[in-house]
């Protein structure tokens, strides 16, 4: 995982699988626009019902404000925080179970507010579907789920992608990413003695030159400055500069 800040909304990608948190940042979000499900887009209009203030318009309600924890190294926003009652309150669309991921999220945005000075005496998960609320113990209350959340976050700082591999083959037939087994034999046809891909496998293949692209931009870079100088003092074809892995 790179240098830097977590942003809280990953901690969930991260858990489901952490090459998907990849995928989003090198798409720059496009795959929202492409490929989320008619359910996922109707999610993210309740957060942007928050995002836009339009929760409430009580003065003890905060809504969508960003927040920051020095110690575990996170940023993010939080949705809902009752001044009044003390409760940090994160709406979805539709919950039928809770995740671990949902507990971090709301754990994640705990530790910022806290550290910001709000005090927080409730945690709590609203559905917003059937209008459901589920009420999470605080971290301090559930020892076994702040360790959890720990862990987490340790695994994400220090996330190393060239040694992960996804095993869980199911998550994968549910990814829109569907970037498992890399380069295929089955995923092209013989013509001509030439392997030809498949159309349908277009999509899989441009995140794999993709993800290798963005690895190897440096030295893609430098071959290409050194390519274009060897052009330009008109050297002779043997000695311009070779792209060799
Ligand atoms: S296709 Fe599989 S490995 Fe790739 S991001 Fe999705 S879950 Fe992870």
């Amino acid at each position: 995982m790179e240098e830097g800040l977590i942003r809280i909304s990953e901690i969930n990608d991260f858990i489901f699988c952490p090459i998907s948190i990849y995928f989003h940042k090198l798409m720059g979000n496009l795959d929202t626009i492409y490929y989320h499900t008619e359910k996922q887009i109707q999610g993210s209009h309740v957060h942007e019902i928050i995002d836009h203030n339009k929760y409430s318009t009580s003065k003890n309600i905060i809504t969508s404000m960003d927040v920051y924890s020095d110690e575990y190294g996170l940023v993010g926003k939080i949705d809902i925080y009752n001044m009044e009652t003390g409760e940090l309150i994160e709406r979805k669309k539709h919950v039928n179970k809770i995740y671990d991921g949902y507990i971090f999220q709301l754990y994640a945005q705990y530790f910022a507010l806290i550290e910001m000075g709000y005090e927080v005496k409730k945690i709590s998960i609203i559905s917003h579907d059937d209008n459901k609320k589920y009420n999470i113990n605080l971290p301090h209350k559930n020892l076994e789920y702040l360790q959890k959340f720990k862990d987490t976050i340790f695994n994400i700082k220090t996330f190393k992608m060239d040694l992960y591999k996804q095993t869980n083959v199911e998550k994968c037939k549910n990814c829109i990413y569907e970037c498992i087994n890399q380069i295929s034999e089955k995923d092209f046809k013989v013509m001509n003695k030439k392997y030809i891909l498949k159309w349908e496998n277009n999509k899989k293949y441009v995140q794999i030159f993709s993800q290798a692209i963005n690895e190897y931009n440096e030295d893609i870079f430098m071959f290409i400055q050194k390519f274009y100088r060897s052009y330009v003092k008109g050297k002779d074809i043997s000695q311009y500069e070779k792209f060799i892995f």
